[in-house]
């Protein structure tokens, strides 16, 4: 099975991928982290990607796309792969279609007024756990594995306005464009807890 993963930054499909890629045996593929393993690697994809990342703009297709070309070519997906953060426009949708097979879009739902708290509180851990400030109680490591948390770099209230916005114009228009495919299942997240959010993605993935 091959999913995307679709929802507003801060919608919580990082929490929901890592559940996912242990209980379905899914590869979790996430432009976002592959981007910034290339920032911090120094790479020229990285170099090309942060000022876009930085500016809370989409990294232009022509590399977007190409790096999920490549890595949906390796062999280790063919049991199925789960992509997070890609595609995030039309463009990029329409390219998918040519090299992959999509079956299930999973449109994870919530209410936008309550994003820009959730990111710039989050604190996210290297093993892909995330945590918000409220519920840290001071504390500065990883439950799950005792890693130092940190706070993106592109976590910041200016940042994170561009992205929202970026989401609705760019990111918004695929829930109908997989509608249409006959594809969508959303998961509304309303006041759900991530555990109550789980338990409907597995209604629909079983
Ligand atoms: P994320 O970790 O998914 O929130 O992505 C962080 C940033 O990486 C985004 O704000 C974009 O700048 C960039 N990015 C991630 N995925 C894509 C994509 N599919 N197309 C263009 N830019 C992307």
């Amino acid at each position: 099975m091959n999913i995307i993963l679709l929802g507003a930054p801060g919608a919580g499909k990082g929490t929901q991928a890592s559940r996912i890629e242990q209980k379905y045996s899914l590869v979790h593929i996430s432009t976002g982290d592959i981007f910034r393993a290339n920032i911090k690697g120094g790479t020229p994809i990285g170099k090309v990607a942060k000022s876009y990342i930085d500016a809370g703009k989409l990294v232009p297709d022509e590399v977007t796309c190409e790096i999920v070309k490549d890595r949906l070519a390796s062999p280790d997906i063919k049991g199925g792969y789960m992509l997070d953060g890609f595609p995030r426009n039309l463009f990029q949708a329409a390219e998918l279609d040519k090299f992959a097979k999509v079956d299930l879009c999973l449109n994870l739902e919530v209410d936008t007024s309550l994003l820009m708290d959730r990111i710039c509180g989050r604190r996210v851990c290297s093993c892909g756990e995330s945590y918000h400030v409220s519920t840290l109680n001071g504390a500065t490591t990883c439950a799950k594995c005792g890693k130092e948390l940190y706070q993106r770099a592109d976590d910041n209230p200016e940042t994170v306005g561009a992205r929202l916005e970026t989401y609705e114009k760019q990111t918004a228009p695929l829930i109908d464009y997989y509608a249409k495919q006959g594809k969508l299942k959303t998961v509304v997240c309303g006041n759900k807890t991530p555990d109550e959010v789980f338990a409907a993605v597995c209604e629909i993935l079983d």
